[in-house]
């Protein structure tokens, strides 16, 4: 099982290898992709030492890859904790005004929980109203958006992690502007790094 250093690992392993990652989730990290050549070395040869006898990073990061994306039920159960499994792996909604961060005005950036994606800015929040938190703007391509006919008559958009399919959400046309989109997201499926 890869621990969540490996999935460390495998960030920095897809900022080497750049092609491989969609461009949203690289422009959001721009600022590594000019780490010094060293550290990419150091960054390498971990990974090839970790996973398999070659010592070429390629065909380690892409069996990570692959192995990331397709975690096993049991696997992500293992990563999360029970809500946070139950909200993003099974698309489960938290009760509104329970969740960790429906009131909360700290800056900084909220990240995937599952796979440390970033994905909404402290100051694209807004209080809904809801009882969940609420951005009118996602980090760059990092989210994506999915019919969700689940309610019979009642057709939602929902918003789902980018880069591992995380449920966290839905999106509605009646946000604020400068979008007037309103992201409303479970706590549960985020984990906030305050500046
Ligand atoms: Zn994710």
């Amino acid at each position: 099982m890869a621990t969540r250093a490996g999935i460390l690992h495998l960030s920095q392993a897809n900022l080497v290898r750049s092609s491989a990652i969609p461009s949203a989730f690289l422009s959001s990290s721009t600022s590594l992709v000019s780490i010094p050549r060293s550290l990419k070395k150091v960054s390498i040869r971990a990974m090839g030492s970790s996973a398999s006898s070659s010592q070429r990073p390629e065909p380690v990061q892409d069996a990570e890859k692959v192995k990331f994306n397709s975690l096993s039920e049991e696997e992500w159960k293992k990563r999360l904790n029970d809500q946070q499994y139950y909200v993003t792996r099974q698309k489960g909604t938290e009760r509104a005004f329970t969740g960790e961060y429906w009131n909360t005005k700290t800056p900084g950036i909220y990240h995937c929980v599952c796979c440390d994606t970033p994905l909404f800015e402290s100051k694209t929040k807004f209080d809904s109203g809801t009882g969940w938190p609420s951005y009118y703007q996602p980090v760059g391509n990092n989210v994506k958006s999915k019919l969700d006919m689940s309610i019979i008559f009642m057709p939602r958009t929902e918003v789902l992690c980018a880069v591992c399919d995380a449920h966290l959400g839905h999106v509605f046309d009646d946000g604020p502007p400068p979008t007037g989109k309103r992201y409303c997201i479970n706590s549960a499926s985020l984990k906030l790094k305050p500046e």
